[in-house]
């Protein structure tokens, strides 16, 4: 990997306020969470956990205070480096109507098979997709079979794990998992993740179980933040 971003993310009294709804979804957050860290971010719906991930990735900018990566303002990067060093897992998983193979693909597409396999297992969807009858190669969508919910976040994880950026951020993406399939990909995602930096948002208090910090929003404004003994 040649991103020459290597993760600290810092948030020094961010607050944004979305321009159409005029909502504030963030009123003065900050946080610094280092490389190879692990940050957890729990909160209500609408709490304002998925904006903290949307300013990461400059899908909009702070209104005040700053965001940085690095310690530098992240609106001085080059947006495609900042981007290319981010594995992103959306809250709701969008697959293609194409292979399983192709889909977890889309995230490095020069992915040998045994990457793809290894990402697979990683997310604990490997299993799964053995048992269909077309393995990786099974389609998906329209023209092929329908994945349960929690197949298609553990799918979308894969992908983003395969695109192996110093970045990554989860948003909510174990909802649909059992608790027990959760504990193990947060097991494994600890130690894929080892010199990463981790932010994985959830309103399930089991998903911070690996987490170096924990931060809980409520109405946009951090109220508790320390770490899984300490709250
Ligand atoms: P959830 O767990 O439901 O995803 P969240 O904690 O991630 O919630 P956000 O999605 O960050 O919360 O939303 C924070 C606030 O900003 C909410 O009041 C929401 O309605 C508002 N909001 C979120 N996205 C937008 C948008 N694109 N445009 C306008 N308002 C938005």
């Amino acid at each position: 990997n040649h991103s020459p971003v290597l993760g600290q993310i810092t948030f020094d009294k961010v607050s944004f306020t979305y321009e159409d709804t005029n909502i504030t979804a963030l009123t003065d957050v900050s946080f610094t969470v280092n490389k190879g860290e692990t940050l957890a971010i729990l909160g209500r719906t609408g709490s304002g956990k998925s904006t903290v991930l949307s300013l990461i990735s400059r899908l909009y900018d702070a209104d005040g205070g700053v965001v940085k990566i690095d310690n530098e303002n992240i609106k001085d990067l080059n947006l495609d480096d900042l981007r290319g060093s981010i594995g992103f897992v959306p809250q709701d998983a969008f697959l293609f109507s194409d292979s399983i193979e192709n889909n977890i693909k889309f995230g490095k597409e020069e992915a040998t098979h045994d990457e793809i396999v290894n990402v697979a297992k990683k997310a604990v969807v490997h299993h799964n997709i053995e048992n269909f009858t077309h393995q990786y190669e099974t389609i998906l969508g329209e023209r092929g079979i329908t994945l349960s919910g929690g197949q298609k976040q553990r799918v979308s994880i894969a992908r983003a794990l395969i695109k192996d950026a110093p970045i990554l951020l989860l948003d909510d993406c174990l909802s649909a998992v059992d608790t027990e399939t959760e504990e193990a990909i947060l097991n494994n995602l600890q130690d894929f993740c080892r010199d990463k930096t981790t932010i994985i948002v959830s309103h399930r208090v089991s998903s911070a179980k690996n987490a170096d910090r924990i931060i809980i929003l409520e109405d946009g404004k951090i109220i508790e933040q320390g770490t899984h003994n300490q709250l």
